[in-house]
């Protein structure tokens, strides 16, 4: 069920929801493949480390979506998948004489931890990569058998010769292509293919498969991991804007090698940075921002009024100064709160319906946080506010009093 924009519910109907998608440049209006289930799959966690603002902001963002699109009548269905074949993984482990296992194992539950502080409840799937090496074996072995993928020095490459449309993703011409290094690869056909399987030992950890010993690539990885759980076909793929290329242009072209569909994907949805001034966040530089400190610090509510305040698809330049500005408008919800009503003065459900239709627009966070707080200032002055309505907006933004 949901409500329309006139406060009247309709059974069959959705509110037109319209999320920018970097596939079309354009907002699209958002339409799941099956009616009323989305499906989310996010870029997820490299398990050698704990987790940063800027992941903290993906996660938000996507959590801010599904408990919008639940409002909107929606269930989603949200996998995350949990890197641990990877060589910085690996690194750590031979650091600290562990197997790659206990390292990825203690991350993912440090991720899990942040994600419960900060009040992330939409995601409920997570898949260790490792688990799903022999379907990677096996969908490589598919695409060589059609003669889409190839060897070159024992590793398997995607012949991106076979997908007209490489490139569209990330907006690209095949000479902008070709002029990425992405692998020293000396027999691949084409400079631009992609690597499936990696047959180098040097990585300190490899796995056996018809194709000699060696490790899945990044890529198919998440592409295994998300047709195992989805299907041919899913509805929004979020992560950070810095993944678009290679690693999702190379997802989709793989993708569409195991789906009828030209785009099993339909929303290609993208955060923007968390910069540390100006600059990227990195361990190297010193200038990383721990989001369990920020929780532990501000708690989650405010971390939220903070994160939400800009556009997702904006870069943040990460500024603690106004983390604490938001208290101002953290305190004007906490007295609403303690003054909500039976009912909804008109002139206020007007508000309450401009805020859900606010992120119907692309996610628009900062205008739907504009109008809230206007929703409280005027609560505070003496209208109404329903306890309900009042609710399902903390609800929506996760905000907990
Ligand atoms: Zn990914």
């Amino acid at each position: 069920m949901s409500n329309s924009i006139d406060g009247s519910v309709n059974d069959n109907e959705h509110v037109m929801i319209k999320i920018f998608n970097s596939f079309s440049s354009n907002k699209d209006k958002f339409e799941p493949f099956e009616k009323n289930m989305v499906k989310v799959f996010i870029c997820g966690p490299t398990l050698y480390d704990y987790t940063h603002v800027g992941h903290a902001r993906i996660f938000l963002t996507y959590d801010l979506l599904c408990r919008h699109l639940r409002e909107r009548g929606y269930d989603t269905d949200v996998l995350v998948n949990m890197t641990d074949i990877n060589q910085n993984v690996f690194n750590k482990a031979k650091d600290e004489s562990k197997d790659y296992h206990v390292v990825a194992r203690f991350y993912a539950q440090k991720f899990a931890e942040d994600l419960n502080i900060l009040n992330i409840k939409s995601v409920n799937r997570f898949a260790y990569v490792s688990d799903y090496v022999e379907y990677m074996e096996s969908h490589i072995s598919q695409l060589l058998e059609q003669k889409i993928a190839y060897y070159a020095n024992g590793n398997v490459y995607l012949d991106i010769s076979k997908d007209r449309k490489y490139g569209m993703l990330s907006k690209q011409s095949r000479n902008q292509l070709q002029l990425h290094r992405l692998d020293i690869g000396p027999n691949k056909k084409s400079q631009e293919d992609i690597m499936l399987w990696n047959c180098s030992d040097d990585f300190g950890f490899s796995w056996k498969s018809k194709f000699g010993s060696g490790i899945p690539w990044w890529h198919m990885q998440d592409t295994t991991v998300a047709l195992e759980n989805f299907g041919a076909n899913y509805d929004i793929h979020g992560g950070a804007r810095e993944l678009l290329y290679p690693h999702h242009e190379a997802h989709l072209a793989q993708y569409k090698m195991f789906s009828t569909s030209e785009n099993p994907v339909k929303m290609w949805m993208h955060v923007g940075l968390v910069l540390s001034n100006g600059e990227k966040m990195s361990k190297s530089l010193g200038n990383v921002v721990w989001s369990k400190d920020l929780a532990q610090k501000y708690g989650q509510n405010l971390l939220r009024l903070y994160i939400f305040s800009t556009h997702y698809r904006e870069d943040v330049n990460f500024d603690e100064k106004q983390i604490i500005e938001r208290r101002q408008l953290l305190q004007k919800i906490n007295i609403t709160g303690t003054k909500t009503s039976k009912k909804t003065d008109s002139e206020l459900s007007v508000l309450v319906e401009a805020f859900f239709a606010a992120l119907d627009d692309d996610l628009n966070s900062p205008k739907a946080l504009e109008i809230f707080e206007n929703i409280c200032s005027k609560v505070i002055a003496g209208s109404n506010i329903g306890y309900d309505d009042f609710q399902r907006i903390c609800q929506v933004l996760g905000i907990v009093l």
